[in-house]
């Protein structure tokens, strides 16, 4: 970690990364330029490269090599080499390292901050936060290793002992998205080392210098070559490799992070093979204000639900329901929070709180679920256009009297954009927010025991915040129902989709 000894080594990388130095980056290896194969730093077999820019003024921040299925392959082919070995560490070896791994991405938060800022327009705290968040993936993992444990089970036959070991699955793939980058690749290879099973990552192509930079430190760590390998690939060269990904004889697993229409492509590639699937895809939470509810906190938690990372999560509160008694004074202090706690702009700027829309096709995306939901009869109470910097800046918005049946209530916003509605009974609520076929996050906010208890049950999610707006956590079981996904990431069974149960019976006794 010599600054000086790096910086010459990595001359060229460092001129391209001047503008990063500007914002306080230090180690310019951070800023890798190859994707990960086998424990060496490559290009495409190709040669060729793609640019990834920044979103908040359209730089370019640097390219990264543009793999293809044969780059794909070799990476695999790498995970299934490490994999006979790694398979074979003991837990402890394996937690030692996923401790000193993330040890290492505590020790360089602000630089892998930095580089999130740059590639995915996020305000540098919550690039720091994210950071914090995914690190905690390889600190938890590290200590749950220790602990897949498997089971002796009561046997029918006094002759006959039976037990249950948990055994790795193998290689698994995992194609993670921007507006994550760090923390989605920590949550699912955290997971999977801790099991013993190697690992080839394709992250989105908007943000790879995140995920580079994490395994640059992961070797730095010492986790061994070939157990983790990125693959990096522009749009065009991506159904490629996310098919050899998901149909490789070698490869055990898929697990995946995107958008429902992704999932449903991978989840069919897979089933080919009958490969292991983790799949967390899109939400369209609803956020329920309910009468007596403490407006205050309501509010407070919808702002967080709903602008972090410019409601760019798929945990996003989407569908805002308030009961009639309580909606004229909830819109009054929803209206005065975004005009006053919302700064947009870039996100190294001081203060900056909502950095830009990732890229132009999803701006475009919310631009016309708005437009259409206006069309259609919605309310602009506020925002509603591009914002007056320019390029991919987005004003925060909110749409009253809006319906079910528009865009903004139907689709997945993935944006800075509050779409409200009124309701009159709990029924009503509930019908509404049920009347989804996703079933990620819900919200809800009220003060009456019995009514929690209800509407927890009958929400159909995976995940529920109650009187509370920020759910993710390490030790949570994240993940959702119905068309969001299958399968849990973090908490104690975030480590089950990594494992095989192995039955053994010993006869003769
Ligand atoms: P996406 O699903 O297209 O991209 C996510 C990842 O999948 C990226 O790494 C991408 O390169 C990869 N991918 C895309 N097409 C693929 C293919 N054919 N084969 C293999 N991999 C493929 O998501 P997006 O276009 O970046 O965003 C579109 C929408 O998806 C958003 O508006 C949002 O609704 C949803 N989304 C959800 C999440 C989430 O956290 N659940 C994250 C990102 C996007």
């Amino acid at each position: 970690f010599s600054r000086f000894g790096i910086l010459l080594r990595h001359q060229k990388r460092a001129n391209m990364s001047e503008m990063l130095k500007g914002h306080g980056l230090r180690y310019a290896s951070f800023l890798h330029q190859k994707g990960y194969i086998g424990g060496q730093w490559v290009s495409a077999a190709s040669g060729k490269t793609f640019e990834v820019t920044n979103p908040s003024n359209g730089k370019v921040i640097a390219s990264v090599p543009d793999m293809d299925e044969h780059d794909a392959q070799m990476a695999i082919d790498a995970a299934y080499d490490a994999f006979q070995t790694w398979r074979r560490t003991t837990a402890k070896e394996r937690a030692i390292l996923l401790r000193k791994w993330y040890s290492l991405m505590e020790e360089h938060k602000e630089d892998l901050a930095i580089l999130m800022t740059a590639e995915a327009g996020k305000p540098l705290v919550e690039s720091r936060g994210e950071i914090t968040y995914g690190s905690s993936f390889l600190e938890w993992f590290a200590e749950e290793a220790r602990r897949i444990h498997g089971e002796v089970v009561q046997s029918p036959a006094p002759s006959k002992e039976m037990i249950f070991l948990r055994e790795p699955i193998g290689v698994v793939s995992m194609i993670t998205p921007w507006n994550f980058p760090n923390a989605m690749i920590t949550r699912k290879a955290g997971a999977a080392l801790a099991a013993g099973c190697t690992c080839v990552i394709k992250p989105a192509e908007d943000t790879p210098f995140s995920a580079l930079a994490a395994v640059d430190l992961a070797e730095k760590a010492g986790i061994p070559p070939g157990v983790v390998n990125v693959v990096t690939a522009s749009r065009p060269n991506t159904p490629a490799v996310g098919e050899i990904l998901c149909t490789s004889p070698k490869v055990a697993g898929m697990s995946f992070t995107g958008s429902t229409v992704v999932g449903q492509l991978l989840y069919k590639l897979c089933s080919t093979g009958i490969k292991r699937i983790g799949l967390e895809l899109g939400g369209n939470a609803p956020f329920i204000v309910f009468n007596g509810a403490n407006l205050k906190s309501a509010v407070e938690g919808l702002m967080v639900a709903k602008f972090r990372n410019a409601g760019q999560a798929c945990i996003s509160a989407n569908r805002i329901l308030v009961q009639s008694g309580v909606y004229d004074q909830f819109l009054e202090q929803l209206k005065e929070a975004v005009s006053k706690q919302l700064v947009v702009g870039d996100g190294f700027d001081k203060g900056v709180n909502q950095g830009p829309i990732i890229n132009q096709s999803q701006l475009n995306k919310v631009s016309a679920i708005v437009k259409d939901s206006v069309a259609a009869g919605a309310h602009l109470v506020t925002g509603g256009n591009p914002h007056k910097l320019g390029g991919l800046f987005y004003e925060p918005t909110i749409l009253t009297e809006v319906t079910e049946d528009m865009p903004c209530f139907k689709e997945e916003i993935f944006g800075p954009v509050v779409a409200v509605r009124k309701f009159e009974t709990e029924e009503e609520a509930l019908q509404i927010a049920n009347n989804s076929d996703r079933g990620l996050a819900a919200y809800f906010y009220s003060q009456d025991v019995s009514q929690v208890w209800r509407v927890a049950r009958r929400l159909e999610t995976g995940m529920i915040g109650i009187n509370e707006g920020l759910i993710s956590a390490t030790e949570g079981a994240f993940g959702g129902v119905k068309q969001s996904g299958i399968g849990r990431e973090g908490s104690r069974h975030g480590i089950d989709d990594y494992t095989n149960i192995k039955y053994i019976c010993i006869g003769g006794i």
